[in-house]
C-alpha cells in the first residue's frame, strides 16, 4: 500500500518485482524504464501476490492449469493448489486499495499477467494447449472496467504506451471531477476533452455530450456514474490516424478563414505526412496549437488533445512490439 498518496498525481497499481522488490520465484527483480520514469510523477502501489499468499522468495513455479474447465493455479513440485488462496487474497486486495486509476502488471506471470498466459492441459506432465489471463489480473479487469491496464512489456511500443498515458490521465482528471459532484465541472472536462474524444470515438463522443446535457433529469450520482462508463467505452481502444486527423480538420475550421494560402497550405502538407507516417503527430499539434495561441483561442488552447499527459512523459521511442 502507498503511504501517503499525494493527491494531485495518478495512483497506479504495479507489480512489485517490477524495480521494487526482489520477489520473483528465482529471488529476482526485473527493470522497467517506463516504470522507472513514471515514478516522479505518479504514487504508487505495489503488490507481489504470489508473496502474499505466502509462497516465499525463492519459491518453487505455479502455473496456471485447466482441471476439468476450472483455471486453477498450481505448483507442480509440491503438488499444490493455490486458487482459492489467490482469489481471497485479490478481492482483500482491491477491497482495500482505495482509488487508483490505472494498473501495469508483469506479463506472462499465472498470477499478474493480463493476456497470453500459458494454461496446461492438466496438473500431469503436459504442454500448455491454452492462453489465460493471471489470476489477480483477472480480478483486476472484472473490478476496473473502465481503466488502462497494461504488462509491462507492451509499454515499451509507443502507441500502447500513449494510448495508456492518455487514458490515465482522463480518467484521473475525471476522478477528481467527480469527486466534486459538480455539473458545471463535468461540463467543462466534456468541453476540454471534446476534440481528444472525437479522435476516440465519434459515437462515444456524442453520447458523452447527451449524458452531460442530461434531458433526462437524472440525479448528479447517476450522470457521473454513466460518464465514467462511456468515457472508458470511449477511450477503450487506441485512436486510429485518420480519427486523428479528422479532429485536427475541426479544430483547423476554428481558425481557417484567417490563415494565408501558404499557411493553410502548409498545415496541409503536415497533415498528409501525419497520414503518411513521415511525421510525428506532435508536428500537427505544434503547428496547430501556435495558430490558436497567435489568435488568443482559448477554448481551443484548454484542449486536452494538446497534451493529454505531461510533456515530461512524451517519449516516442518504440521497441517496435
Ligand atoms: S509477476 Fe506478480 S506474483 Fe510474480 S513476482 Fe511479479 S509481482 Fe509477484
Amino acid at each position: 500500500m502507498v503511504e501517503l498518496v499525494d493527491q494531485k498525481k495518478p495512483t497506479i497499481v504495479v507489480s512489485r518485482c517490477l524495480g521494487f522488490c526482489k520477489c520473483r520465484y528465482n529471488g529476482d527483480v526485473l527493470t522497467s524504464p517506463f516504470v522507472e520514469a513514471l515514478k516522479p510523477h505518479v504514487n504508487y502501489v505495489t503488490a507481489c501476490p504470489e508473496v502474499e499468499i505466502g509462497l516465499g522468495v525463492p519459491r518453487n513455479p505455479v502455473r496456471l492449469v485447466n482441471r476439468a474447465g476450472a483455471i486453477e493455479l498450481y505448483q507442480p513440485a509440491e503438488e499444490r493448489t493455490f486458487t482459492e488462496e489467490m482469489n481471497r487474497y485479490s478481492v482483500q486486495f482491491f477491497d482495500s486499495v482505495g482509488t487508483i486509476h490505472g494498473l501495469i502488471l508483469k506479463g506472462r506471470s499465472p498470477s499478474c499477467g493480463i493476456k497470453d498466459v500459458k494454461v496446461y492441459a492438466s496438473t500431469e506432465k503436459s504442454s500448455s494447449s491454452q492462453k489465460g489471463v493471471g489470476i489477480f489480473a483477472a480480478h483486476a479487469i472484472a473490478r476496473y472496467p473502465n481503466l488502462p491496464i497494461e504488462e509491462e512489456g507492451r509499454l515499451t511500443n509507443y502507441a500502447i504506451r500513449e494510448h495508456f498515458l492518455t487514458k490515465l490521465y482522463a480518467m484521473f482528471r475525471f476522478q477528481a471531477v467527480k469527486e466534486s459532484c459538480s455539473m458545471k465541472e463535468l461540463v467543462r472536462f466534456h468541453s476540454e476533452y471534446k476534440f481528444l474524444l472525437m479522435a476516440y470515438h465519434q459515437m462515444q463522443l456524442r453520447l458523452l455530450g447527451k449524458i452531460v446535457a442530461n434531458q433526462e433529469c437524472r440525479k448528479p450520482e447517476e450522470v457521473f456514474a454513466l460518464y465514467e462508463e462511456h468515457l472508458g467505452l470511449a477511450l477503450s481502444r487506441p485512436p486510429s490516424k485518420s480519427n486523428f486527423i479528422n479532429a485536427f480538420l475541426h479544430i483547423f475550421g476554428y481558425f481557417s478563414d484567417t490563415l494565408s494560402e501558404k499557411e493553410k497550405s502548409f498545415l496541409l502538407d503536415r497533415l498528409q505526412k501525419y497520414r503518411e507516417d513521415k511525421v510525428h503527430i506532435s508536428a500537427i499539434q505544434n503547428v496547430m496549437r501556435a495558430y490558436a495561441i497567435q489568435r488568443n483561442l482559448d477554448y481551443l488552447l484548454n484542449q486536452a488533445i494538446w497534451s493529454p499527459y505531461p510533456e515530461e512523459l512524451l517519449d516516442i521511442s518504440d521497441s517496435g512490439r
